[in-house]
């Protein structure tokens, strides 16, 4: 008898643990008004948009709370930091043309902050839209010159983008999304950004400040065009297609047509429905909702008509 009521409060225990601790987690993202447009910070720990838990087991907690205070949803992960951040850009008007530093620069003139190598899945794009991805100066020097003599044209490398296209940017690219673009942005979590240039515009009557001379110093000559790096033997999720697998991150997308079932078997999984409808486990899920699988959740399934990017470290 004393060994059953053990060994039913364990049972009890242990479905509690399993119902709070496996369930996806669902956020609040932090929305930001910019000059050119709006980002949704979707799944963000960074302190300039720590996302709130929606979760009620979780009260008031925010992303960065969570990551610190309970590290076995995160499969024990070694950091100070959650390491990623989702966001979704909507860009009415052209971003400034910019770059970003590695970890190393970063963590030596930024107070320590992570540097930033971003990617990009275009949600959306109108026809004609464009990106800036590169430059045409062949060595450090031309690339000097052409910033100082503010030889634009010349020096940025623009090329068309359509809605499904995915953009790998290391560290050092120069880069520009341009207005008329809707993209999902996974990225380090870190909120560094060198502007080389701003198109002369005013906010608020003045000029957004510039950074030639980190700009200078960060940037990579000559550019080269790069696949974005694959890894076969990241995750064995089916119908997922790998878009990206770098040191840092793992990118995927996926398309849920009727019912999609995920095999969670990274530390952590950040998702993001991009377009459609789809539910998990009862709640309703559309474009711009972004969930988290915690570690161990096992298998999960996502039923509607949906496209979604995943991440993972
Ligand atoms: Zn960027």
């Amino acid at each position: 008898m004393y060994y059953m009521k053990i060994f039913s409060k364990i049972a009890l225990y242990s479905l509690l643990w399993y119902i709070i601790f496996m369930s996806p987690i669902f956020l609040k993202p932090t929305m930001k008004t910019l000059i050119w447009g709006t980002e949704q910070w979707g799944i963000s720990a960074h302190p300039n948009g720590d996302d709130k838990i929606e979760n009620e087991e979780f009260p008031g907690k925010t992303l960065s709370q969570l990551w610190s205070e309970n590290p076995e949803l995160f499969g024990n992960t070694k950091g100070d930091r959650f390491p990623l951040l989702t966001k979704i850009i909507d860009a009415r008007d052209d971003l400034s043309i910019q770059v970003h530093p590695d970890d190393e620069y970063a963590g030596k003139n930024e107070n320590g902050s992570l540097g930033k190598t971003e990617c990009w899945y275009i949600m959306d794009a109108k026809p004609g839209a464009t990106i800036v991805i590169g430059h045409n100066a062949k060595n450090p020097d031309e690339v000097k010159s052409m910033i100082e003599n503010r030889e634009w044209s010349k020096f940025i490398r623009e090329i068309p983008v359509h809605k499904g296209d995915f953009f790998f940017i290391e560290p050092g690219t120069v880069h520009a999304i341009k207005g008329g673009t809707v993209i999902l942005e996974t990225q380090q979590s870190s909120d560094i950004t060198y502007r080389v240039y701003d198109y002369d515009r005013l906010q608020d009557g003045k000029l957004r400040p510039l950074h030639v001379k980190q700009s200078i110093d960060v940037i990579t000559s000559p550019f080269v065009e790069k696949q974005p790096p694959l890894n076969s033997s990241k995750t064995v999720n089916t119908g997922l297609e790998q878009l990206v697998c770098c040191d840092l991150f793992a990118v995927w997308y996926g398309k849920i047509e009727g019912a999609m079932e995920i095999t969670q078997d990274q530390p952590f999984m950040l998702c993001s429905v991009i377009n459609g409808e789809c539910e998990l486990q009862g709640k309703k899920l559309v474009k711009g909702d972004h969930f988290i699988l915690p570690y161990g959740c096992g298998k999960v399934t996502l039923n509607g008509n949906a496209e979604m990017i995943f991440s993972s470290i």
